[in-house]
This record gives C-alpha cells, sequence and structure tokens, in this order.
C-alpha cells in the first residue's frame, strides 16, 4: 500500500482501488489517511465511490506491517467491493489540529530535559508525560517559551539516516514510550531548526507559526518523578 502522507502530510484526498473489505476493514492502494501511532489518532473521514456512495471511515489503524493501514468503516457503513474506485478523504480540520498539537508536542519535548515517557495528541488538548522530578517545571515559563518558539515560526525539515545510524546515536530517541518508526531500513529525523531534533514518522506543519497560540493548561503528578503536561489551543 502506498502511504501518500508519509510523503505530503497536507493531502486531503487521493483516488484510490479498494483492494479488500473483511471483517478487520477497507484496504486501499493508496491511501492519505494516517493510521493510529506514535501518540496520534487515527483519520477519520469518508470513502466516496464512483456512483458517489460514501462509505464513512470511523478510524485508521495500523495492520499486518509497517505498509499495511486497515481503514475502520463506521457502524452500518455501507461498504464498497473489493477492485472499486474510490476517492479517498480525510476530515482534514480534525487532522490538521493533529498535526499542529504534533507540533507543538515537538517543541515542548524539546523545552523540558528529561525523557519523555508517555503522550497523546488529540484535536483539542494533547499531553505529554516527562520523567522530571517535582517542581522543576513551570507552567507559565512554558506557555511563554512555548508560543515565543511559535511566534518564531522555525521551520521543520526532514532528512533520513539508516537504522544502524540512529542504533549507534540513541541520544536522539527521547520518546521511549514510543519506537522509532524502524524497519524500513531507514529511519526519518525530523527537525526544527535549532529548537528539536528526533525521528518521527507523524504527520509534520511546516513551521512552528502554524501551531498558533497554545498554552498549558495544567501539569499533573502522575507519580514520582512523572509530570504530565496538558497543552490546548487558546
Ligand atoms: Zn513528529
Amino acid at each position: 500500500m502506498e502511504l501518500l502522507f508519509r510523503d505530503d502530510a497536507y493531502l486531503k484526498e487521493c483516488a484510490a482501488t479498494v483492494v479488500s473489505v473483511d471483517e478487520a476493514g477497507i484496504r486501499l492502494d493508496r491511501t492519505v489517511f494516517y493510521p493510529t501511532g506514535g501518540g496520534q489518532p487515527g483519520d477519520t473521514g469518508v470513502l466516496v465511490a464512483e456512483d458517489g456512495a460514501e462509505t464513512a471511515i470511523a478510524d485508521t489503524r495500523k495492520g499486518r506491517d509497517l505498509n499495511d493501514v486497515v481503514h475502520i468503516p463506521a457502524d452500518g457503513a455501507a461498504l464498497p467491493a473489493a477492485g472499486a474506485r474510490v476517492t479517498a478523504r480525510i476530515d482534514w480540520e480534525r487532522r490538521y489540529k493533529h498535526m499542529r498539537m504534533h507540533g507543538a508536542m515537538h517543541v515542548l519535548s524539546s523545552l523540558v530535559d528529561g525523557e519523555v515517557t508517555g503522550g497523546q495528541v488529540g484535536a483539542e488538548k494533547s499531553r505529554l508525560d516527562f520523567n522530571v522530578p517535582s517542581a522543576s517545571l513551570d507552567k507559565v515559563a512554558l506557555t511563554e517559551t512555548l508560543n515565543r518558539i511559535v511566534e518564531e515560526n522555525h521551520a521543520f525539515f526532514e532528512r533520513w539516516i539508516s537504522d544502524e545510524e540512529l542504533a549507534a546515536n540513541p541520544g536522539l530517541v527521547k520518546t521511549m514510550s514510543v519506537k522509532p518508526p524502524m524497519g524500513y531500513g531507514k529511519v526519518r529525523l525530523i527537525e526544527i531548526a535549532s529548537v528539536d531534533l528526533q525521528p518521527c514518522g507523524g504527520t509534520h506543519i511546516r513551521s512552528t507559526g502554524e501551531i498558533g497560540a497554545v498554552t498549558v493548561a495544567k501539569i499533573e503528578n502522575k507519580g514520582r518523578q512523572n509530570r504530565r503536561v496538558v497543552i490546548r489551543f487558546c
């Protein structure tokens, strides 16, 4: 399956052919739907057949291997037939919020000197968990720095290194709970100039300015040395 979101996260739709339909879901020959992974929810959207019939997609998940994506139809949705030509269209408004939040997570992870132990991106709020001592994080100061980096509009860049190079540089991996997308033979590094550098298989905005104003809504204690930072769009 051709995963078009990997090369262009801004694609809202694509023409595709239905490869199979079974109890697991719908597989296409190519897709713009991002599957749940790396703390980012799977895309929702619709498959539109040539006769205009629509199949609502309620979720997208990873399938059997790295290039396999399964589109999960909404309960009771009319299903397309294998071989049908469809337009696969994501709920772009929701996905773009995920991309902006995901970008904010990259920035946030660069501001806290500690290992990231978990995280979840949402369209309205997102969180990152850090292994840091109590009282080392300040809500107001983090909000100010986050927004300064948003306003400075730093560009995102991508480059690729081999699995071996990544294995030789474990310091690149900040998020121990989310394994970098290895197994392709090469790994994509996402760099925000002078802010952040880490391997990531997610969908990315072009620059930090797209994030828009954000606020650190709360910092929770989740056990010894575990601080949960929750951010929202303003
Ligand atoms: Zn990322």
